[in-house]
């Protein structure tokens, strides 16, 4: 018989959650999930036997765990994942944790009046949340995903290998630099738009991921106007450019994507009602 620890799940979940107040604003949802892990179940598991006792090995995991997330390490980084649009998503430090603000980017981009076989774009794809959301949704639109750093390329396409959507082509690309004479009659992006001194970044989940996926210059619009600029050469007439930005920024991408020629351009709000994406 195996060893077990007179801790119960309720006990446990009431310990990790305390001992994570102090450094986590969800603490609870946090406990939650890293209990979760341990457990090797889903939510329903820990509330429907709450007096049923972790081993001692389980216990142990989760000591590690929560001292890991007391040290700030995002929750994701820990447990190894992360869910965007009902999907799971392998994550780890080489790319940006897939947020939820950026599934109204997916919906907007499902609501745009497509082809049934559009080519699509999605610059920077990091896990490839986008991507594989879009094609989760739309089977037969032909998707093509990047990125520049090759971890992220590698993390993308375990991501489509777990979630089975082996139409969606990955590659390691500088933004458009390997897609000279594609067309696409959609391109996203949700791009570094951070500004390189925003003291946001010395809190939460952000010191953890990697720089290069959150900051950018000109006031966090160098890869926004470098994207929007350079699109139109990749855009079918008639083609749409989808971008995620910082809740402050919509109104300038909304000038600079009329200064560039795009038309019936409007910014689309979060669920918290920030200003979000732009369309154009
Ligand atoms: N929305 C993210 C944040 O504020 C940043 C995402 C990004 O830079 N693309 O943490």
């Amino acid at each position: 018989m195996e060893a077990v620890t007179r801790t119960t799940i309720a006990e446990a979940l009431q310990w990790a959650s305390s001992m994570l107040s102090a450094t986590s604003d969800s603490a609870h949802v946090d406990a939650e999930a890293l209990l979760l892990r341990c457990l090797g179940k889903n939510r329903s598991f820990i509330y429907a036997w709450p007096e049923r006792q972790l081993t001692e090995e389980q216990y142990k995991q989760l000591q590690q765990m929560v001292a890991r997330r007391a040290q700030g390490v995002p929750v994701a980084h820990i447990v190894g994942e992360r869910e965007f649009w009902s999907l799971p998503f392998i994550v780890n430090e080489s790319t940006l944790i897939p947020r939820p603000d950026t599934e109204i980017l997916v919906e907007t981009a499902l609501n745009l009046p497509m082809t049934d076989d559009a080519a699509v774009l999605d610059l920077g794809t990091g896990t490839g949340a986008i991507a594989l959301a879009l094609a989760h949704e739309r089977g037969q639109w032909r998707i093509t995903a990047v990125d520049n750093v090759g971890a992220a390329v590698e993390l993308a396409k375990a991501n489509r290998e777990n979630l089975n959507l082996p139409q969606v082509e990955i590659l390691k690309s500088d933004w458009f630099a390997e897609l000279a004479g594609r067309k696409f009659q959609l391109i996203v992006s949700n791009p570094p738009y951070i500004e390189e001194n925003d003291e946001h970044l010395a809190l939460g989940d952000v010191r953890f991921e990697p720089r290069s996926a959150l900051t950018a210059g000109q006031q966090g619009f160098a890869a926004l106007f470098h994207i929007a600029e350079y699109a139109r050469d990749y855009l079918v007439p008639g083609g749409y450019l989808l971008l995620e930005h910082g809740f402050t920024q919509g109104k300038r991408m909304r000038e600079k994507l009329n200064e560039l020629g795009y038309h019936q351009v409007a910014t689309v709000r979060d669920f918290g009602s920030n200003e979000r994406c732009t369309l154009g």
